[in-house]
């Protein structure tokens, strides 16, 4: 029996994200730049069978749940063997993935019988042209194929991620709350980041979540506590009769520092304590 570690300010850290590599297919203005950004070679990525050692190992020392992200982690070749590996190692409780959802439709079937079990899929707008703006090259029925097999293949609750940012999308906010009535759907709304190379994040970008909170209500009722999805930072409510819920994700109006359990791993075998800080180990 493994017991549960917690690291010197006494958080329980259970929850290790993978990257597994760092190329993506497309381009979300608040995350890359147009052109991309530099990649790495091959030889510096881990392989596989690695990813596996070391996840191998984490659980050894309490990590109960695995997220695969990016880049884009569809867009590695294999990724479904990846999955298998993983999925078969014993005390691995929950092993998730998150997605930009356009690759997702081909592959629901193999990931799920491979044994991944959830997906988060990232949809910051409904409207084609608008979609294809932020993405700079993704296409809305895509992405909706992607959910749509996430669901029909028991990949779920299937949980869409909607980064909010004023003037590009903030006007949808109310359309996706509603899909948590028509739809069932589960949708995260995140406060966008000054991350990486992306060129959101200006002050004026970004939306707190007490507004997007505020439209919601206003459109469309009070909003009830949900019970609690996931042990991450999202904090879940719920409309009036609807079957899906919606989550908050504020890493800018409301610091989570204290509830923090993860550990994140890059593509390149670097083991990321804090997103905020430049601290790291080279696992390699
Ligand atoms: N490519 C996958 C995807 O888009 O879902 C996985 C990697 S992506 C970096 C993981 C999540 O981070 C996505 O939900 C994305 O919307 C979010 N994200 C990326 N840049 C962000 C930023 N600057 N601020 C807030 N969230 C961001
Ligand atoms: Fe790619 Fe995800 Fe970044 Fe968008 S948010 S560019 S899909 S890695």
């Amino acid at each position: 029996m493994v017991t549960l570690q917690c690291d010197s300010l006494h958080r329980p850290i259970s929850y290790l994200r993978v990257s597994v590599t760092d190329r993506c297919n497309l381009r979300c203005v608040y995350c890359m730049p147009e052109e991309g950004i530099p990649l790495q070679s091959h030889e510096d990525i881990l392989r596989y069978e690695e990813i596996a050692r070391l996840v191998r190992v984490a659980v050894g020392l309490g990590i109960t749940k695995v997220r695969l992200t990016g880049g884009e982690p569809l867009a590695r070749a294999g990724l479904v063997g990846l999955v298998r590996m993983l999925a078969g190692i014993p005390g691995l409780e929950d092993l998730a993935m998150t997605t930009n959802g356009t690759l997702l439709a081909g592959q629901a079937v193999a990931l799920a019988e491979a044994g991944l079990k959830r997906v988060n899929i990232s949809l910051d707008t409904m409207r084609p042209d608008r979609l294809r703006t932020i993405t700079r090259r993704g296409r809305l029925e895509d992405v909706l194929a992607g959910i749509n097999a996430a669901q029909q293949v028991g990949l779920t609750p299937t949980k869409i991620n909607m980064v909010v940012v004023r003037e590009l999308n903030d006007d949808e906010v109310v359309d996706f709350a509603r899909r948590t009535l028509t739809d069932g759907w589960h949708v995260r709304f995140i406060e966008v980041m000054p991350l990486g190379q992306g060129m959101c994040g200006a002050a004026g970008e970004y939306v707190p979540t007490g507004e997007t909170r505020a439209m919601i209500e206003e459109a469309l009722g009070p909003l009830q506590p949900a019970a609690l999805m996931g042990n991450g930072p999202a904090r879940y409510w719920r409309l009036a009769r609807a079957e899906g819920t919606i989550g908050f994700i504020s890493p800018l109006s409301e610091h989570f520092c204290a509830l923090c359990n993860r550990l994140r791993l890059t593509a390149d075998g670097r083991l990321l304590p804090c997103l905020l800080s430049d601290g790291e180990i080279d696992l390699r």
